[in-house]
Formats: structure tokens, C-alpha cells, sequence
């Protein structure tokens, strides 16, 4: 094992927590993680390293409006680059020049940024309600922070697969069930902004999650699932289907927030028979009435990132089942949409449908 560090980090309480666990690792010091990380590397170069860094710039990016929560109040927050595991489609393939895992573990600072960031929607949502006599201003905001502030953390990486380094869980569900203390006094529940994470992952290894001790209430595990020959097939070194399903048993019996999501449906050969078997599946193993909410998503690209996925695999199948189906997206054809719809609806009435107008 190597393990880059930035000399910033160093001295970081996590930076010496991931070094007790690896006592044995070749240490290398260096300047800034960038050095290395914007390198073209060739993929063996990076097999058993990874990089300990401090993130100077923003870790909070606005999710786009349509981003499953159809809020307006949602973000996207970082603290790691570059996944652990390795799936044909995803955009991490060409979004970085190489794909060393960066773990950015200043979390004190990236904590405060998340404080801040829900600290101004509240003083904005207090100066909405003083002025609700305002006819002009509550035409135009009225709506705008009444439901959950979200954070989604695994843009970037799957942050339950690399929990194991990186001690997130540790670090953020315990903040996220205390965040809104300081503004909870000038509030009455119905009118209370709450701050929610999201943690995503293809990972069945719940045991972070269990060694919390603790249910959180403003975390939600959302377990991305595929059928397991499309897992083989697309989706190497994630954790089984199996083990995926017995991991959201354990937690849904112990009666955490456990979201499913689908995603992205794979336009294969078979798709009808592949999924219909996968769903008759998911309905036999899992308690579907405990779950919190499921979500469907599509293989879908801009045009741009479509060009650059096929640059790096052109003899990637999928790829070429998707269509231009409108000026934005290149995605899998409106029959096959529908069909996924009437499917994953029979599971769940409410399945969220991303990025579509059903
Ligand atoms: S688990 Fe998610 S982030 Fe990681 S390679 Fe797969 S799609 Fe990308």
C-alpha cells in the first residue's frame, strides 16, 4: 500500500486515523494533491495507493432543480474523488485524468461549510416569514425552503465503499442529527428547516453504519441496485446483489431509513425479461411497505459526455442502445422507458421517475 500526503494533511485528526490502520504503508509526502492527480497515469500506477489531501475550495455544489427531490434547497457535497469500484458507464471514467482516490479529510472545515450553507437558508427562509405581508416577495419565494435542505454525499465516489478509509460515517451522520440546533429555538416544527444527507452506494458493507449505535434520523441509505448479471457484467468489484439485499434486511428490520434506487437501468438485450425477473426478485426478498422511497433512473448522457464515454469505450454495448431522444440527453428509447415505468411502478406506486415526464 502507498499512501500520498499532502503536507497540509499531515497533521489532520483523520489523516492519523487512516495511518493506524495501514502501519505497514510506504508514506509519501507531497506538496499538492494535485501534482499527481491531474497526471495522465497509466491505471497500474495507481493500484493500491491513495491520496490524503485538504480541500481549500467549496466542498457545496447546487444539484441541479430537477435532482430527485424536486427542491430547491439541494446539494451536492464532496469529500473524496474517484471510486473504489469501477462501473463500465460511470461519468468518473472521464471526468479525471487518472483514478487514484483522493480522500480530502479536513472535515472540520467541510462541516462548517455545511453549517454555513444551512445557517443563510435559514436566516433567508426567517426573513421570508417576516415579511409575509409582502405580496410581491411571497409571489416569488413562498415555496422555496419549505420542505428539507438535502445533501447528497456521494457525487464524486462511493462514500460507504470507502468508508473504511475515509471514517465519513463517523464524521458526518452525528453532525447531520445536530445541525439545526442553533435555529431550532427561534422555530415551531412545522416551519423548521431540516437538513437531511443522503448516503448512496453499491456497497453491502453496513458495518459503519451499524457501529454508529445509534438510528439517524437525518440520514438516508439509498442502495443502488441492478439485476446480478448486470452487475457482473457492468458493475465490477460492487457488492453483490445478494449481499446488497441482506444488508437493507438488516437495516430495515433495525428500522433505519433505507431508500432503493434503480439505477441506471441498463438498456441490454433482454431487458424485458432481465428486469421483470429482477423485480418478482426484489418484491420476494424485500419488505417493500418498510422502505422509504424508490427512485429509477436512466443510462443517460449529455451529448458531450456521451462523446467522451464512447472516445474511452467505444466497444462498451450499452452505448450504443441509447438515442438522441431530445436536444439534451442521449438516453434509452421512449418504448423502453415505458416499459421500465409500468415495471418499477408495480413495485412501487410512488417509484420516483428522474428525469422524465411521466
Ligand atoms: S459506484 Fe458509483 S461512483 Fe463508483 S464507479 Fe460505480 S457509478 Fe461510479
Amino acid at each position: 500500500m502507498l499512501i500520498y500526503i499532502e503536507n497540509q494533511a499531515k497533521d489532520l485528526d483523520q489523516t492519523k486515523k487512516t495511518l493506524d490502520k495501514f502501519e505497514s504503508a510506504k508514506i509519501i509526502y507531497i506538496d499538492n494533491y494535485k501534482n499527481l492527480f491531474d497526471k495522465e497515469l497509466p491505471s497500474w500506477a495507481n493500484n493500491n495507493s491513495f491520496i490524503i489531501a485538504k480541500l481549500n475550495s467549496s466542498a457545496i455544489t447546487d444539484a441541479p432543480n430537477w435532482y430527485w427531490h424536486n427542491d430547491k434547497t439541494s446539494y451536492f457535497f464532496k469529500t473524496s474523488l474517484n471510486c473504489v469500484f469501477d462501473c463500465s458507464y460511470c461519468f468518473l471514467k472521464w471526468a479525471f485524468k487518472n483514478d487514484i482516490p483522493v480522500y480530502f479529510v479536513n472535515y472540520d472545515d467541510i462541516r462548517k461549510q455545511i453549517e454555513e450553507k444551512v445557517k443563510n437558508i435559514n436566516l433567508e427562509q426567517e426573513k421570508i416569514e417576516n415579511k409575509k405581508n409582502d405580496y410581491e416577495l411571497n409571489l416569488k419565494t413562498d415555496v422555496k425552503y419549505k420542505d428539507k435542505i438535502w445533501f447528497y454525499s456521494s457525487d464524486y465516489s462511493d462514500i460507504l465503499g470507502m468508508d473504511n478509509i475515509s471514517g465519513f460515517l463517523k464524521n458526518f451522520v452525528p453532525f447531520f442529527e445536530k445541525i439545526n440546533s442553533p435555529f431550532h429555538s427561534v422555530r415551531t416544527w412545522e416551519n423548521f428547516t431540516s437538513s437531511m444527507m443522503e448516503i448512496r452506494t453499491k456497497s453491502a458493507n453496513i458495518k459503519s453504519i451499524l457501529d454508529l449505535w445509534f438510528i439517524p434520523k437525518n440520514t438516508e441509505f439509498a442502495f443502488s441496485l441492478n439485476p446480478q448479471d448486470l452487475i457482473d457484467k457492468y458493475e465490477f468489484w460492487t457488492s453483490s446483489l445478494d449481499d446488497r439485499i441482506k444488508s437493507i434486511n438488516i437495516l430495515l428490520e433495525k428500522g433505519y431509513n433505507v431508500w432503493l434506487r434503480f439505477l441506471p437501468l441498463l438498456p441490454v438485450k433482454n431487458y424485458k425479461e432481465i428486469y421483470w425477473q429482477f423485480i418478482e426478485e426484489i418484491k420476494s426478498k424485500i419488505d417493500m411497505d418498510k422502505v422509504s422511497s424508490t427512485f429509477v433512473s436512466w443510462l443517460l448522457y449529455t451529448k458531450s459526455d456521451y462523446n467522451n464515454i464512447l472516445k474511452k469505450y467505444p466497444k462498451l454495448d450499452i452505448l450504443y442502445r441509447l438515442k438522441e431522444e431530445d436536444w439534451v440527453f442521449i438516453r434509452e428509447k421512449r418504448e423502453m422507458r415505458d416499459y421500465f415505468y409500468e415495471l418499477f411502478r408495480s413495485l412501487d406506486k410512488k417509484c420516483f421517475i428522474c428525469l422524465d415526464k411521466k
